[in-house]
């Protein structure tokens, strides 16, 4: 573990960006960095994290909620470039896999003869352990090769690998991949995660709580309802990031074809402003110092329409005084919340 920079008794909350063009937050102690999604280019994430005075050099890991492209789009980069472990599921780590490949038109039952052919390949050529797609868990976190230079979509319109190629063109290429499932908590250095399953229309999505020194923050978007095993997690949390993705007129009204607006309605969709509000009146407990409003859509969502509703939902509540109501942004970091 790297030297700590911070106090030790100190924990930082700091969104770098929020929407539906990319997602990134850091969480730190003095002794732990880690990034929670990589949605946007490495070179913006690393710009964001200096702007608000975070050393991307000093992340220690990635975690990933789900493969949607808002969500990954710097992911390989940012690891290869950083050389550290990246944490899915295994569901979700196969349909990140799946959705990079250069093959990816083909079926999935293909798709895993491939990868079982690669992985064969690598071996019988090289004695070293390299690291394969298939077999993540044999990776450890201390392996730091140096990364390719082109981006992952850059290597993803490249020709087919041939047999026995090295991990630096393989596009899926992490420099170490640990597998987490939801229910099941684990740690990373000082901070301890629970991840919980989530409705949303990806493999295997999560939503967090992160724990570290004594401090809770709830983290939950991408999810088309606010189902019990969520409100569960989000009780007793002294922060709160939660998605308050759209306003219902602007949405049926919107730009978006029929079948899009159907998706973010759905089940396994996108939290409405109204929907938010409504758990923040009635399931949320009230408990945490901050609420933070995340993953507001740009074409069907006004800031103050999301903040207005969230603000009713919670003055109806007289416990709620303490709080504090932010928004975050698609453009630019929030500032950092410390404990
Ligand atoms: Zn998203
Ligand atoms: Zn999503």
């Amino acid at each position: 573990m790297r030297q700590p920079r911070y106090p030790q008794k100190m924990v930082r909350f700091t969104v770098l960006a929020s929407g539906s063009k990319g997602n990134s937050t850091v969480i730190s102690t003095g002794r732990t960095r880690v990034l929670v999604d990589a949605g946007l280019s490495c070179r913006e994430l690393f710009r964001r994290m200096k702007l608000t005075g975070e050393d991307p050099q000093t992340l220690d890991a990635i975690v990933v909620t789900h493969e949607h492209q808002d969500h990954i789009n710097g992911l390989s980069v940012t690891a290869r470039k950083l050389g550290i472990p990246v944490y899915f599921t295994e569901a979700t780590h196969r349909a990140w896999m799946r959705w990079i490949s250069p093959r990816r038109q083909m079926t999935y039952a293909q798709w895993v003869e491939m990868c079982r052919r690669q992985t064969a390949e690598r071996q019988a050529e090289s004695p070293e352990p390299e690291a394969e797609a298939d077999e993540p868990e044999a990776e450890t976190a201390s392996v730091a090769p140096t990364p390719p230079a082109e981006t992952a979509s850059a290597t993803a319109g490249a020709p087919e690998s041939s047999a026995g190629s090295s991990g630096k063109t393989d596009p899926t290429w992490l420099p170490a991949v640990e597998y987490f499932e939801a229910g099941r908590p684990f740690e990373i250095g000082d901070i301890h995660l629970s991840p919980f399953t989530i409705p949303h229309d990806a493999a295997d999505p999560v939503g967090f709580v992160f724990r570290a020194d004594g401090v809770r923050l709830g983290f939950a978007t991408d999810l088309g309802y606010v189902p019990p095993n969520v409100k569960a997690q989000l009780t007793g949390v002294d922060l709160l990031l939660l998605e308050s993705n759209h306003d219902l007129e602007m949405l049926r009204d919107g730009p978006y074809p029929w079948s899009v607006k159907q998706r973010v309605l759905s089940r396994v969709g996108h939290l409405s402003n109204d929907a938010a509000a409504d758990f923040l009146e009635n399931s949320y407990d009230g408990q945490a110092a901050y609420v933070i409003l995340a993953h507001l859509s740009e074409n069907n969502n006004l800031p103050e329409l999301a903040k207005v509703a969230a603000e009713r939902a919670l003055n109806g509540r007289a416990s709620l005084l303490a709080n504090h109501l932010l928004l975050a942004s698609q453009t630019e970091p929030l500032s950092s919340i410390y404990f």
